[in-house]
């Protein structure tokens, strides 16, 4: 069912949007119990859990400090193309990080995905 991220309101599966907040509706609000968007900004997402790894550690040399959720549901493993890998930072950084992932996804962290993606 999915939840207003903001006022936690539960809607019936169809309605993407929140009446009273007028913001989109999430699937889930796991996210927001761990990592609270007061505090902390989601600034990437993949079903790589290698490449969110990769993507912590080298965020965290730069000096961010970033955090991973991972979401995968057992049942859901082999299917590559969900994204519930989320890699938080600490909102003051989340502009010094996506540009940060935007600079590694012209050189190294596209690596991966298509070699996991041929895995069935
Ligand atoms: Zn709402």
């Amino acid at each position: 069912m999915p939840f207003c991220p903001k006022c936690k309101s539960e809607y019936i599966s169809g309605i993407t949007i929140c009446a009273d907040c007028d913001i989109e509706l999430v699937e889930e609000l796991l996210e927001d119990e761990h990592f609270p968007s007061e505090f902390y900004s989601l600034i990437y997402t993949t079903g790589n859990s290698i490449e969110a790894v990769m993507l912590k550690d080298n965020l965290d040399s730069a000096g961010i400090t970033a955090y991973i959720l991972n979401q995968q549901d057992r049942n859901y493993q082999g299917t590559n193309n969900i994204n519930l890998i989320k890699v938080y930072v600490a909102s003051s950084d989340a502009s010094d990080a996506l540009e940060y992932v935007e600079s590694l996804k012209n050189t190294e962290i596209n690596l991966s995905l298509d070699e996991e993606n041929e895995q069935e």
